[in-house]
């Protein structure tokens, strides 16, 4: 069942788990992230996101996120993952996503509100969920998002989030969803990340009720952390990075068995059960106990 991220948030918030957003470059992560939720029984988040683009056009794996979720036996949410620019929002918007990340973190406070402002009506209107992000995320070396590489627990201290900003933010524009900084990087993580706990219970206090707290980064975390960001007002976890390099480890492995002798087609369907048995196992954290 195709759904925007309105419908699943509220719920997962009001119960205390919070809902996977993983994102789906081909079909067979498409596949198995679906697959996942439907053998844990919980709703999903599939994104695209604008960094994938090149790898494969919305317009080729857009349609089909769109088709499967349609025919999933779970609520399944099309969400736009980091969508910069408009042009490229408005290409989401055309191949019938529910939800769209606006993030315009690289503009000044006041820019983003006003750009997000203006947004937010516009698609609300079209029954579309809207996601913004305030300050600029870390990444690691080997992500592709941006942001400032080469951290260390203290120094990324200084991109957390303000409470009170958010709560701003979030009053003036109207966003569905605001992703956050508390220690967590896009990417894979040098050394483990050390989440600030008390400043997610600082910001859900302060935002308004309707807009749901987001964590991005959330693969690499350890379990118990995670949780703990769940239980503070997360409901949204983004997720991707350690599934999509665990899945090349086990296809190296699986390959070397084999001495390389394998049909194209059977790696790709290796590759889908692995990570649907991996989302299933993630999706699982996430339901925090619930
Ligand atoms: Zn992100």
């Amino acid at each position: 069942m195709l759904v925007n991220m309105k419908q699943i948030l509220e719920e997962a918030e009001k119960n205390g788990y919070a809902i996977g957003c993983i994102n789906t470059p081909n079909v067979e992560t498409l596949r198995a992230v679906i697959g996942a939720a439907e053998d844990v029984g919980v709703p999903v988040i599939i994104d695209h996101a604008q960094v994938h683009d090149p790898l494969i056009p919305i317009e080729e794996i857009g349609p089909k996120m769109v088709e499967y979720a349609k025919k999933a036996k779970v609520p399944v949410c099309v969400h736009l993952d980091h969508g910069s620019d408009y042009n490229f929002v408005m290409r989401a918007i055309r191949c019938g996503f529910t939800s769209i990340m606006y993030d315009l973190s690289a503009l000044s406070f006041e820019e983003n509100v006003e750009k997000l402002k203006e947004f937010t009506k516009i698609a609300h209107d079209l029954d579309i969920t809207v996601e913004a992000e305030l300050g600029i995320m870390t990444s690691t070396e080997e992500d592709s998002h941006g942001g400032e590489t080469g951290w260390t627990h203290e120094t990324i201290k200084k991109t957390f989030t303000d409470p009170k900003q958010a709560a701003e933010f979030a009053e003036r524009t109207g966003v569905d969803a605001l992703a956050v900084c508390f220690g967590t990087a896009h990417g894979i993580y040098a050394e483990p990340p050390l989440l600030d706990i008390e400043r997610v219970k600082a910001i859900r206090a302060a935002m308004p009720k309707e807009c749901r707290v987001v964590m991005h980064g959330g693969s690499g975390v350890d379990d118990d952390q995670v949780r703990a960001a769940i239980s503070a007002g997360c409901s949204k976890v983004n997720y991707y990075s350690y599934m999509a390099t665990a899945c090349s480890r086990h296809i190296n492995e699986y390959l070397a068995e084999r001495e390389g002798k394998a049909f194209w087609h059977e790696v790709q369907e290796e590759a889908y059960r692995f990570m649907r048995g991996y989302a299933a196992d993630v999706l699982r954290v996430f339901k925090n106990g619930k």
